[in-house]
């Protein structure tokens, strides 16, 4: 690998998904740390979920569970709906995918194993997904909720607008 692509795919994953990165490492890169995260704790990474977990790392895009189910009866795994439930329960529970609520779809985490409350970032356009950390504890709504006395938990953000590509296209 030279220094090059070291400095394009390195540091500063905030908004992974809507740069332009070295894709084929990245999955290589998440589907690794998912098996070694796994083998840590001790989970399973069955070939079920293992498959559902790059299927959604192929794309920087939100796909439903019936997309889901699809593409892994083409990948020969059978189309039983409970089995894809199954993986994607697993997947969610452990952090390795994230369920856009806004769009009843999922997404694989751009940081997993680090504790974090996801933000994101949708596209309308073409769907794709980026995530970037927020920090619920601070900023307008961390003040409102000191003065309420409220312990935030779990926050939502889910931000719909145009990626800088399909911005792109519309503006040419
Ligand atoms: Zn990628
Ligand atoms: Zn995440
Ligand atoms: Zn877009």
């Amino acid at each position: 690998m030279t220094s090059d692509e070291e400095a394009a795919t390195g540091k500063n994953p905030a908004a992974l998904g809507f740069e332009r990165h070295d894709h084929d490492r990245c999955v290589a890169q998440a589907l690794a740390a998912a098996e070694a995260r796994c083998a840590e704790a001790g989970l399973r990474l069955t070939p079920v979920r293992r498959k559902v977990l790059e299927l959604l790392l192929q794309e920087h895009r939100a796909l439903g569970a019936y997309a889901i189910l699809d593409l892994l009866r083409d990948a020969g795994f059978g189309s039983q709906p409970p089995v894809a439930y199954r993986a994607l329960d697993f997947l969610v529970e452990h952090g390795f995918v994230h369920k856009i609520e806004r769009l009843n779809a999922f997404v694989a985490c751009a940081h997993p194993g680090a504790a974090h409350a996801p933000a994101f970032m949708i596209c309308r356009l073409c769907q794709t997904v980026a995530e970037a950390q927020s920090s619920p504890a601070r900023g307008a709504l961390g003040a409102a909720a000191r003065a309420a006395g409220f312990q935030i938990e779990k926050t939502v953000v889910e931000a719909e607008g145009v990626c800088p590509a399909c911005a792109e296209k519309a503006g040419a």
